[in-house]
């Protein structure tokens, strides 16, 4: 018997389907200082506060954490309105997508998502032997009447970013209440609003107030992008009490750790830090989209602290090198289905007034 062939374990089906998830790039070969562009995250970091809590918690690091996250919990509840009882808390907004794909999906199930969903929707529901179900968008953007046309008997859970990764766009509180109204009474729809604290658009609306109206809809949130914190991996969801209920049976018992909670908590009570940071990206959002449609790179119109910019076939690859020999590292978007594009984080002033002048190089180049 060869090692080969001889008898081992094997992953579940639907395992060994999945692509990896491919991380933003953080390096450049030979550059020591970068800007990196590649992952959504906020330029202007955390909230000092959170910071302060971070740093006292690091007093602390002997006990284990508060397992029912009841001060973060309380924390949400207070800024965003909402019952303590049904705010659930993981390791960030990725750990609440996989619970919710292993508590309410399997083999033969179906999950939908749009065209160009966020990657994590498909990856967590083969890794439950459930198939994941694309439905087409209109203009890069969720498009209800495809989603609800993609639901089956099958189907399981609906994942609906809004604004969605990596496209940026987004649909209107008419829109949502129209899907959750048509979604199958079995299937739950999962809003992720990773990035909704940055929409500035009065028609949106995150999704908490469907949350009270159906029993199949939860929102998940998270504590990555606005908030700093994407190094301590913290997010949230508000969901109905069966589904707060199902998940805690079988979440891990310390899933959230200190000194995310601490600094969560801070985080979210910051609501200055909060409005400083939207503004900002409101701003420097809507001037970088001016100066790359300018230089031949028209963007989609985002509502999220990135801009998915068009470079066309063949020279979204060379702009993206183009960008990397200048320490600038955006996300190249082929593996999403958009190889023409390249999504760039809205950084603060200077790295925005970097990409426009190096994309600015670039053309002329060209
Ligand atoms: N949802 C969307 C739409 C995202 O873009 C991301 C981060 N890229 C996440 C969820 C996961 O974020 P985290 O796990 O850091 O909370």
């Amino acid at each position: 018997m060869t090692a080969e062939t001889a008898p081992r374990p094997i992953p579940q089906p639907g395992i060994l389907d999945i692509a990896p998830y491919v991380g933003g790039e953080s390096k450049v070969a030979g550059a020591n200082r970068v800007v990196k562009l590649s992952s959504n995250e906020n330029p202007h970091g955390p909230s000092p506060r959170a910071q302060a809590a971070f740093a006292a918690a690091a007093g602390d690091l002997a006990v284990y954490p508060d397992g029912g996250h009841a001060a973060l919990r309380r924390a949400i509840a207070e800024v965003h309105g909402l019952d303590p009882a049904r705010i659930f808390c993981g390791n960030g907004s990725d750990e609440l997508l996989a619970l919710l794909c292993q508590a309410y999906a399997g083999p033969g199930d179906e999950v939908v998502h749009s065209a160009h969903g966020f990657a994590l929707y498909a990856i967590n529901a083969l890794a439950v032997g459930a198939t994941p179900v694309a439905a087409a968008e209109r203009e890069l953007t969720t498009d209800v009447d495809a989603i609800l046309a993609a639901c089956t008997e099958r189907t399981r859970i609906v994942f609906v970013a809004n604004p969605n990764n990596p496209t940026g766009t987004w649909i209107d509180r008419d829109a949502l209440a129209r899907l959750a109204e048509g979604i199958p009474p079995r299937a739950l729809l999962v809003i992720d609003g990773a990035y909704a604290e940055y929409v500035r658009d009065a028609r949106y609306e995150p999704g908490a107030e469907l949350v009270e109206r159906y029993p199949n809809i939860v929102m998940t949130r998270t504590f990555s992008k606005i908030h700093g914190l994407a190094a301590l991996r913290l997010g949230w969801m508000v969901a109905p009490d069966h589904v707060v209920d199902a998940l805690n049976r079988f979440r891990p018992p310390f899933n959230v750790n200190a000194p995310a909670l601490a600094a969560g908590e801070a985080a979210i009570r910051d609501r200055d830090w909060v409005e400083r940071c939207a503004v900002l990206n409101e701003v420097w959002r809507d001037w970088l989209a001016k100066r790359l449609a300018a230089a031949g790179a028209p963007c989609l119109p985002s509502e999220g602290n990135f801009l998915l910019a068009e470079f066309g076939e063949g020279r979204a690859e060379k702009a993206d090198a183009f960008l990397k020999a200048r320490g600038i590292i955006a996300r190249r978007t082929a593996s999403y289905g958009l190889p023409g594009h390249l999504r760039i984080t809205v950084g603060d002033e200077a790295a925005c007034r970097a990409v426009a002048d190096a994309v600015d190089a670039f053309a002329a180049s060209a």
